[in-house]
């Protein structure tokens, strides 16, 4: 085994790099007649960082809402640190401040403050006390840049400044793991570098991420692996550099030569 390191990124959680920490075993999902999820088989480990990529309609958001258990599966297995998702209660509520989801739409609280939004989930979740809360909170906040928009509203900041805060909402129940769907496709282009730094610098702080993008500078700075994932299929594995460079298959060489 290797030997137990403490990440910077989840302070007061030991962190054994390199295990397994969400199992993803044939899994199906059908919306009606479609087969959205076919047989789905991956695993990402503790610290890994795997960027999922493809077209759109191919799947890619299904998954990472079934990691969560936003969605239901019809068959298969998803585990995550050994344990399976649990359906409903306690345990789901457990689960899902264990996995930090930050979507393309920026879903703040829109009628809390920044710092509220932030708060709320250690509060409500976590049993911290407000006080603590906010320490950590504005903690947060500063690491992602906007400390100082710490009392506005939401609609008060920018589309780059609240996906910041989404981030920091989501760091704040110390997850086991973070999925970003998306996090930057619905910005202005001027902002996605700075929430693609904030990106980067927990990737290399050592936090499991799971994200969904195009954005191939990130995949190639940040990622260890990419999934490309083509009509509910996981059609290529591999590292960032071979995927980018040399796609094997047809429908990723096809994807890549629309985007890039
Ligand atoms: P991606 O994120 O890769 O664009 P999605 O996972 O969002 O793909 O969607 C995969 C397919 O499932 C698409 O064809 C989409 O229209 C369909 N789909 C997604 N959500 C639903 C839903 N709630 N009901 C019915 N069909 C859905
Ligand atoms: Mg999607």
């Amino acid at each position: 085994m290797e030997p137990t390191e403490t990440s910077p990124a989840t302070s007061n959680i030991t962190v054994r790099r390199g295990e397994p920490l969400v199992v993803i075993t044939d899994v199906n999902k059908h919306y009606g007649d479609l087969h959205v999820l076919k047989n789905i088989n991956a695993t990402v480990n503790r610290g890994e960082v795997v960027v999922v990529i493809g077209p759109s309609g191919s799947g890619k958001s299904t998954l990472c809402r079934a990691i969560n258990r936003l969605e239901t599966i019809d068959d298969g297995s998803i585990t995550i640190d050994g344990k399976e998702l649990p359906a409903e209660g306690k345990a789901l509520a457990q689960l899902r401040a264990d996995v930090g989801m930050v979507f393309q739409a920026f879903n703040l609280f829109a009628h809390k403050t920044v710092l509220e939004n932030v708060t709320l989930g250690p509060i409500k979740v976590r049993g911290m006390s407000k006080a603590d809360a906010e320490k950590k909170a504005m903690a947060l906040l500063e690491r992602v840049g906007v400390a100082n928009q710490a009392k506005k509203m939401p609609s008060q900041l920018s589309g780059g400044q609240q996906q910041r805060v989404a981030i920091a909402r989501a760091l704040a129940m110390d997850p086991k793991l973070i999925l970003l769907d998306e996090p930057t496709s619905a910005l202005d282009p001027e902002m996605i570098n700075e929430v693609l730094e904030v990106m980067v610098d927990l990737a290399n702080e050592g936090m499991t991420m799971i994200v969904v993008t195009h954005e191939m500078g990130f995949a190639r700075r940040a990622a260890d692996r990419v999934i490309f994932m083509a009509e509910g299929d996981i059609v290529e594995e591999t590292t960032p550099e071979k995927f980018f460079t040399n796609p094997q298959s047809t429908r990723a060489k096809d994807f890549l030569s629309k985007i890039l």
